[in-house]
């Protein structure tokens, strides 16, 4: 994958280059269709990635991770299906009010729509929200829409780049307008973050394993 570049001159950069480095690029969406995509952006709120892929898992398993086998589903079979990704009543039906939309839209009609008009017509869709809409911006339809999650949120509320109060948007342009407008680097920046709050900058944090220790204001702490 092409990573791209990212100016290591300001310290946004800095940190995607040490990040990078230390852990290699992250090839996500871990999906095989942009479909799949969609669905694990749907699944994956309040909830570990582990019960997402279990819930795919049981979708692929029935044959049903198509948008019109999705619709044409019974609710209490979905529910069953989804049960997994937690939350499997509301997920049902989320995940057939975006399949909905999207058979109507239709993904190549959309895939022709500007960035813009493209995530105003996802957030109109019931159940997804923000972050949600830009998963799928980023990982589905490859539009350079940087994803804010808790994750961003706490590694760069430690490193002392954020307030960590911000709110959504506020986040989202404080990461557009600090890295190049790139849809690559925005992928792997983004699975950058997930992978480094997972591994090191967990919620108690293994500063002296980290390989941002040296600029970051938490551990000078
Ligand atoms: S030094 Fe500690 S607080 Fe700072 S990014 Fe690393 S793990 Fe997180």
């Amino acid at each position: 994958m092409n990573t791209g570049s990212s100016s290591p001159e300001c310290p946004f950069g800095q940190i995607y280059h040490s990040l990078l480095d230390h852990y290699g690029p992250q090839y996500w969406w871990p999906a095989e269709t942009p479909f799949e995509v969609m669905v694990g952006a749907i699944l994956t709120q309040n909830t570990a990635w582990r019960n997402v892929e279990a819930a795919i898992d049981n979708l692929k398993g029935g044959n049903l991770l198509a948008a019109d086998k999705i619709i044409n589903c019974p609710d209490m079979q979905l529910a069953q299906l989804l049960r997994p990704s937690g939350y499997f009543n509301i997920k049902t039906t989320r995940l057939k009010n975006f399949c909905r939309f999207l058979q109507t839209a239709g993904f190549e009609r959309l895939r022709e729509l500007p960035t813009g008009e493209l995530r105003r017509q996802l957030l109109a869709v019931n159940g997804v929200g923000p972050e949600t809409a830009d998963s799928i911006l980023l990982y589905a339809f490859e539009r350079p829409v940087f994803v804010i999650d808790a994750y961003t949120r706490r590694i760069f509320c430690r490193f002392g780049l954020v307030s960590g109060n911000e709110g959504y948007e506020a986040l989202r342009q404080r990461f557009e307008g600090a890295v190049d407008a790139s849809a690559a680097i925005y992928n792997e920046y983004h699975a950058l973050i997930v992978r480094h709050a997972k591994s090191a900058c967990r919620v108690k944090p293994a500063c002296s394993e980290c390989v941002l220790y040296d600029e970051c204001a938490y551990a000078a702490k």
